[in-house]
């Protein structure tokens, strides 16, 4: 142990575990916070499947937040059994929890999942995210009062994580809950994904945004190809789906649909990397795979 870990005000660090409802933008949080997009974001709920971590160094020392899936009641497919493993996973070796709810909103799932806090004995600080939505701020002082009341919070820190609004007060906030340490990641790494698994996503990403309503959640990315040469990313990945008739959705009339999810896809890849990305995608099918222990562990989604 170095000597300065012991004088006070020197470098604190330690990891934080990102929960809340679906949507209420803990992804977007993470992504503002690290300053690179590890984490993909949609407007669906459950676009986070994996519990991926987000690093942020600091001249004061290291967060490391834990992003997660959000919790939910009734998953019953083996990919929804991972989901939720993941996500109380989240709570192991973080030394505080960090709740985001969306401004003036406190529903049940929001309790839910203050509860999973509130039942660790992990110091908790809360977020609220989406200030920007909010016309009248004044309107936000008893919300704050009202959510902070008895619920043991030792922080509550407006934010909006879209416009960047209030992250370095988090920070702040944050940082004082944790350990006096050296930092547990290197101050160039931002996650501790691979960029194989950082492509993968960035597809999955667009299956999200892109598909109606039922496809998301029946389609997984797989990278078969990856191959750096010089400045140039090769790719080829596979967008996997359960049946026939969703294949005919995701790649379009005339494979329309399939060009417009690789071309967002290779533009946002292009963007995090900062390099040239060749993209080859493919559309196959591969019944039930979302409920297939063997098939899960293949794309990815493995403990
Ligand atoms: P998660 O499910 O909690 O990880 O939420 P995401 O990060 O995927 O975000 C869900 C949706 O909320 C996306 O459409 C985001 O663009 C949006 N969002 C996230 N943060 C903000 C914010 O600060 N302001 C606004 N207006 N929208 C946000
Ligand atoms: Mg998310």
């Amino acid at each position: 142990m170095s000597d300065n870990a012991t004088v006070p005000g020197s470098a604190r660090s330690g990891m934080v575990a990102v929960l809340g409802r679906p949507n209420v933008g803990k992804s977007t949080l993470i992504n503002a916070l690290v300053g690179f997009r590890i984490s993909i974001v949609s407007p669906r709920p459950q676009t986070t499947r994996h519990r991926i971590l987000g690093i942020s160094s600091l001249p004061q020392g290291q967060l490391v937040y834990v992003d997660t899936p959000g919790l939910h009641a009734g998953g019953k497919r083996a990919m929804n059994r991972y989901m939720n493993r993941a996500a109380i996973g989240a709570l192991e070796g973080v030394q505080a929890g960090l709740l985001v709810v969306e401004a003036g909103q406190w529903r049940e799932e929001d309790e839910r999942a203050f509860k999973v806090l509130a039942d660790s004995p992990l110091p908790r600080v809360l977020a609220i995210n989406k200030v920007d939505l909010v016309k009248d701020k004044s309107s936000l002082l008893p919300y704050l009062a009202r959510v902070g009341e008895g619920r043991g919070f030792s922080a509550i820190v407006p934010v909006s994580a879209r416009k960047g609004v209030g992250l370095d007060d988090l920070q702040r906030r944050l940082l004082e809950l944790m350990p006096e340490g050296e930092p547990l990641y290197g101050e160039d790494e931002v996650t501790d994904r691979s960029e194989r698994f950082l492509v993968a996503e960035l597809v999955r990403e667009q299956l999200m945004r892109q598909l109606g309503d039922e496809l998301p959640y029946s389609s997984t990315v797989e990278i078969e190809h990856f191959e750096e040469e010089g400045r140039l990313l090769r790719l080829h990945a596979v967008v996997w789906v359960e049946r026939e008739g969703q294949k005919a959705i995701v790649v379009g009339s005339g494979g329309e649909r399939m060009r417009a999810i690789g071309q967002a896809a290779r533009l946002a890849m292009e963007k995090l990397l900062g390099r040239k990305v060749f993209l080859q995608l493919w559309c196959k099918v591969r019944e039930n795979w979302s409920d297939d222990e063997a098939q899960l562990r293949r794309f990815g989604y493995g403990d």
